[in-house]
């Protein structure tokens, strides 16, 4: 008889086990929101999902649609649930401080060219390390930098008066930030 092992690879000792109304819809939205990869689905005869799984970095999560016959209810119906589940980012601090920006605009006044790169690069950034900033990371940075164009700021030339007269210590090297993630996105297909 062939060996099956007992601990499926890759599997960790405990996997969480979601279930939800729409199990599908919920796969799709950890997808855009966490790149997250489905490794499974198993569907029902009704097209309800009997078992799902996807998987988030390196933790692997089970989903499964509502099954109210069985007793298997999510937090829909339950109007509620005591369960969270944690994720560590490894840009959160970066993420944060760039979220302190509180547009006054010193940066724009500072600036001999009056560019508005250091604000709009704090809010890229902000978004942009943030799971939850995910699904319109691309179309966000190219309709705040045509934005700025249009409004008529300046260009940045790295002067950094911008940086040392902000209230908040935004740093500079989120206009690099800015700049890389415009040109990923002019770049990319998947706008
Ligand atoms: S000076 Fe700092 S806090 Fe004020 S708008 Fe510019 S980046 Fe934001």
């Amino acid at each position: 008889m062939a060996h099956v092992n007992p601990i499926p690879d890759g599997m960790q000792t405990i996997t969480p086990h979601i279930v939800c109304k729409d199990a599908k819809a919920a796969i799709a939205f950890y997808i855009k929101a966490f790149n997250a990869v489905e490794l499974m689905q198993l569907d029902a005869p009704d097209g309800k999902l009997m078992h799902g799984c996807i998987q988030i970095g390196d933790s692997k999560i089970m989903l499964a649609d509502e099954f109210p016959d069985w007793g298997s209810v999510g937090p829909n119906t339950l109007k509620g649930t005591p369960v969270t589940l944690s994720m560590y980012v490894e840009n959160a601090d970066k993420a944060f401080a760039a979220a302190a920006c509180i547009a006054c605009g010193a940066c724009v006044a500072a600036c001999k060219n009056s560019s508005a790169m250091l604000f709009v690069s704090a809010k890229v950034a902000h978004l942009a390390l943030l799971p939850q900033g995910a699904p319109e990371r691309r179309t966000r940075v190219l309709s705040m930098v045509e934005r700025m164009d249009k409004e008529g700021f300046g260009s940045c030339t790295f002067t950094q008066a911008c940086e040392a007269v902000c209230p908040k210590e935004i740093s500079i090297t989120n206009i690099s930030r800015l700049k890389k993630e415009y040109l990923a996105s002019a770049f990319s297909e998947d706008k």
